[in-house]
C-alpha cells in the first residue's frame, strides 16, 4: 500500500497535456487556456460617458450655471463635437466623449429649457467619466496558462475582439459500474439487489470537471463480460471502473485487466474512504479501478482522477479549492490512513455530517466539504483547519 502522496505523485507523472485546439467563445467554458493571453485593446477603448445627461467644461459649470445645448453625442460613431466653456453636448452611456468635455452632468441634474440646459448641482471635472484604460491597460495578462476559462472570462476575450481562444484538449471518458447486485434506475428491484448510483456519480463528477463522457455502462461480475466492456471503453482516454477492485473472489477488475495486457501500475492506497483504488493503462487509456463504495469513490475520485484529468485538459492547478474554516467539533484520527471526513462548510464553520462511513451516501450528499485528518492527528473544535470545497 503507497501512500496517497505518491499515488498522486505517480498518477500525474504519466500523464501528458494532450493537444492544444482552437475553440469558439461560444464553448470555451470551463476549457484551459492554453496561452497566456494579453490584452490588445485598453478597456474602456476610448473616455466616454458613464451616464445619459450633457458633457461639460467644469470651470463653467457652477451650481445654476446656464449652457446652451450644441449638439447630441450617442453612443455610436464619434461625431467629432467640441464643447467650449458655456455650452454642453447631449449624451447617452458609453457615448465618446466630446473634445474640450472633462466631465458629464447626469440628465437628473439638470433642467431643460429649449435650447439650453440649467445645472442644478456643483460639478467636479471628471464626474461621470470612464477614462481609457482605465479598467484595463494595453498589454496586460488577461488570461494565464492553464486557468480555467469562466464566464466573465469569455466576455473579457470578446471585449477584446477574439471570436475563438486556444485550449487545452479535450479528454473523454467511459464509465463501468461493476456489480451482479446493481440495477439500472427505473427498473423494478429485488431482493439483496441496490441501484447502481456510482454510474451516475461518476457521470456527473466527470461532466463537472470537463471530461467528456461517451459511455456509461453496467457490467456484471463476470469476467467476459467485463473483458468485452473494458475493451469497448479503452477506446477512450480514461476508463473508470467502479466496484470489484477490492479483494474478494468477485473484484475481477485487477485480474481482466492484466489478461487483456494492461499494466497495474498502483493498487491500495493508504486512504480512508478509498484503499482499494486502482490505477493502471491499457495502451493508451488510462484506467481508474475506483473502490464500489460510493463516499470512497467520490473522495478518490477527487483525489485522484480529477487531477488527471484536469493536467490531460491543460489546467496547471489540479487542486480542489481549500479554503480555512472553524472546526465545529475535535476530530482524531486514530487510524492508519488519513481520513477525509465530511462535512457542511457554513457561515466559516465545519461540521461533519451523516455517518462517516464508506457506504454513506446521504451523508455525503449534505456535505459540501472534505476535510482531511492525517493519521495521529487531533483537532480541537473552534480550531482553524483548510478544508477542500467542490461546489
Ligand atoms: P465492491 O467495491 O465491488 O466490493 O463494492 C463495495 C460496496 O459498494 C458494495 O456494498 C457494493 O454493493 C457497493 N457498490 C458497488 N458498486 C456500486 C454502485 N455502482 N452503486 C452503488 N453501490 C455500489
Ligand atoms: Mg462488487
Amino acid at each position: 500500500m503507497i501512500s496517497e502522496e505518491e499515488a498522486r505523485r505517480r498518477i500525474l507523472e504519466k500523464i501528458t497535456p494532450r493537444p492544444d485546439r482552437t475553440v469558439s467563445l461560444a464553448i470555451a467554458l470551463n476549457c484551459f487556456s492554453a496561452r497566456d493571453v494579453f490584452a490588445r485593446v485598453p478597456l474602456p477603448g476610448f473616455d466616454n460617458s458613464a451616464m445619459d445627461g450633457y458633457a461639460v467644461v467644469a470651470s463653467s459649470c457652477r451650481k445654476g450655471a446656464r449652457l446652451r445645448v450644441i449638439g447630441e453625442q450617442p453612443a455610436g460613431p464619434d461625431r467629432k463635437l467640441h464643447v467650449d466653456p458655456g455650452e454642453a453636448v447631449r449624451i447617452f452611456t458609453g457615448a465618446p466623449l466630446p473634445k474640450g468635455a472633462d466631465t458629464i452632468v447626469m440628465q437628473e441634474d439638470g433642467t431643460r429649457e429649449g435650447t439650453d440646459i440649467i445645472i442644478n448641482v456643483d460639478v467636479e471635472a471628471g464626474d461621470f467619466l470612464r477614462r481609457r484604460g482605465c479598467d484595463l491597460a494595453e498589454g496586460q495578462l488577461i488570461l494565464a496558462r492553464g486557468e480555467r476559462i469562466r464566464a466573465a472570462t469569455v466576455a473579457l476575450l470578446a471585449s477584446q475582439g477574439f471570436a475563438d481562444v486556444i485550449v487545452g484538449g479535450q479528454a473523454t471518458a467511459a464509465v463501468i459500474s461493476t456489480g451482479d447486485e446493481l440495477v439500472e434506475p427505473g427498473g423494478p428491484i429485488g431482493p439483496g439487489q441496490i441501484y447502481d448510483s456510482n454510474s451516475a456519480l461518476l457521470n456527473a463528477l466527470l461532466r463537472k470537471c470537463g471530461v467528456t463522457v461517451n459511455s456509461v455502462e453496467h457490467c456484471r461480475d463476470d469476467r467476459q463480460s467485463l473483458g468485452e466492456a473494458i475493451m469497448r471503453g479503452v477506446k477512450n482516454h480514461v476508463l473508470i471502473i467502479s466496484g470489484g477492485v477490492s479483494v474478494g473472489e468477485h473484484d475481477l477488475v485487477k485480474e481482466v485487466l492484466r489478461e487483456l495486457g494492461g499494466k497495474i501500475e498502483i493498487w491500495r492506497v493508504a486512504v480512508k474512504p478509498g484503499k482499494p483504488f486502482l490505477f493502471g493503462n491499457i495502451g493508451e487509456c488510462f484506467v481508474f479501478g475506483l473502490p464500489g463504495n460510493p463516499v470512497s469513490a467520490f473522495v478518490t475520485f477527487f483525489q485522484f482522477v480529477r487531477p488527471a484529468a484536469l493536467r490531460m485538459m491543460g489546467a496547471t492547478n489540479l487542486d480542489l479549492p481549500q479554503v480555512p474554516a472553524k472546526l465545529a467539533v475535535g476530530l482524531t484520527n486514530d487510524g492508519g490512513r488519513p481520513h477525509y471526513v465530511r462535512g457542511k462548510l457554513e457561515h466559516g464553520k465545519f461540521t461533519p455530517v451523516g455517518r462517516q462511513e464508506s457506504h454513506a451516501l446521504f451523508g455525503l450528499s449534505q456535505a459540501n466539504a472534505l476535510l482531511r485528518v492525517g493519521v495521529g492527528q487531533s483537532l480541537n473544535a473552534d480550531e482553524i483547519v483548510a478544508v477542500q470545497i467542490w461546489d
